[in-house]
């Protein structure tokens, strides 16, 4: 078997891709992987193309580093700042604790009838947290940028 581009040469490869023969000096090694000089520029210009071609939206491989099972963001929601956090929504993590900490003051200090309702808010609170990082868990795994 020769080189499919030179007749005169003994193939060294074959193509991952299209299953041409190639000699030494056609064939493209991309981690470990053979491919002809056409091919690589397919692979080249489908990554370079900004997803022209047949970017999947939303597919879970699009690297987001925060993408995270909407499961485990509603559990760890129930803890104040962690649902938020689990989705790298650092900001909103640092709210949530300042109004969590701030209701669990109001509850020591209000001393008689405030106290239950400010017992309500933190339950409400807590609930607020948990749907909250659900969604957005949810949002997150959509493909949707919701900060
Ligand atoms: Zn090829
Ligand atoms: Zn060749």
């Amino acid at each position: 078997m020769n080189c499919a581009v030179h007749a005169e040469r003994e193939a060294t490869g074959y193509c991952r891709n299209c299953g041409k023969a190639l000699c030494g000096e056609c064939t493209r090694a991309v981690r470990e992987v053979l491919y002809c000089e056409d091919c690589l520029a397919k692979v080249m210009g489908h990554a370079a193309g900004a997803g022209a071609t047949a970017a999947a939206p939303g597919s879970p491989a699009s690297g987001h580093p925060s993408t995270g099972s909407p499961g485990i963001a509603f559990v760890l929601g129930f803890c104040p700042g962690l649902g938020a956090i689990y989705n790298g929504q650092y900001n909103k993590a640092l709210i949530h604790i300042l109004v969590f900490a701030t209701l669990v003051a109001g509850v020591s200090i209000a001393h008689g009838g405030l106290a239950p309702v400010f017992g309500l808010s933190i339950a409400g609170f807590i609930f607020y947290m948990a749907f909250d990082s659900l969604r957005t868990a949810q949002n997150l795994r959509a493909g949707a940028h919701e900060q």
